[in-house]
């Protein structure tokens, strides 16, 4: 029963302001498409070591990262547009997270799961990447070693909050692509 009582609290997606009647909701486009990028995100999970067991947690029965939207993985980057990276990055595995990353469709969002991913962690050695930001732009970094999967839903909705308030022009912007120079990428 008290499954039920859980039940009866969900509330469905809130709309965005706009005009509404009976049969109608007329609203701005942007914010449409932001609402429905932002409950319907396609991770790409990059698990490379222990973060990534957090993650299985994370999308396990208990945490359900379904309850966001968020349940359906890809393996393939040209159909996802999230890339959580979890896990320590050797630098020979630098070039095919790039490469990953440059075949994700715009628009596309990076999560960088763990201090491995977003700082090389503990492993401060000359064969492991110091943060993945050294090879790809990152939007949202969730620290710890490893992070709970309380964090890791932390950040998605981080990414959430982004996906929902992106202009459409930010990724044709002057600012994005100086940006993507910055890291060689065309
Ligand atoms: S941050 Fe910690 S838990 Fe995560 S991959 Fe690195 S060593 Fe493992």
């Amino acid at each position: 029963m008290g499954k039920v009582t859980n039940r009866s609290k969900l509330e469905i997606a809130k709309a965005p302001a706009g005009l509404e009647g009976p049969g109608f909701f007329a609203g701005k486009l942007e914010d449409l498409v932001g609402l429905a990028r932002k409950n319907s995100l396609w991770p790409l999970p990059f698990a490379t070591s222990c973060c990534g067991i957090e993650f299985m947690a994370t999308m396990a029965s208990h945490y359900d990262l379904g309850r966001f939207g968020a349940e359906r993985l890809s393996f393939s980057p040209r159909q996802a547009d999230m890339l959580m990276v979890m896990g320590t990055i050797a630098k020979k595995m630098g070039p095919i997270l790039r490469q990953v990353y440059e075949q994700m469709a715009e628009p596309r969002w990076v999560l960088s799961v763990g201090a491995c991913a977003s700082s090389g962690g503990i492993f401060d050695t000359y064969s492991v990447l110091q943060g993945i930001d050294r090879i790809i732009p990152v939007d949202v970094y969730v620290p710890g070693c490893p992070p709970r999967p309380e964090q890791i839903i932390e950040g998605i909705l981080k990414i959430q909050e982004l996906t929902q308030n992106e202009s459409f022009r930010r990724r044709n912007s002057e600012e994005y692509k100086k940006m993507l120079n910055s890291y060689g990428i065309e």
